[in-house]
């Protein structure tokens, strides 16, 4: 569990799993509010680190896309 999952997150969660769970979340809000949020991802971590959670979450969501299509 990290803070994205859980209140108080558990001292067991790793890089991978937090990245993860960031990932799962903003594909569950509607655009505006992934905008915002990137906005901030860049204010809080820099550019580099929006570019690599927009890229992340385009890749789970085409992923996403084709699951459903063959399904
Ligand atoms: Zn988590």
């Amino acid at each position: 569990m990290c803070e994205a999952c859980a209140v108080i997150p558990a001292p067991t969660w790793t890089q991978a799993h937090r990245h993860a769970c960031e990932v799962r979340q903003v594909m569950q809000w509607g655009k505006p509010r992934r905008a915002e949020y990137f906005e901030s991802v860049e204010r809080q971590r820099g550019k580099a680190a929006r570019a690599r959670l927009m890229d992340a979450v385009n890749r789970e969501w085409a992923a996403q896309q084709k699951g459903r299509a063959v399904a």
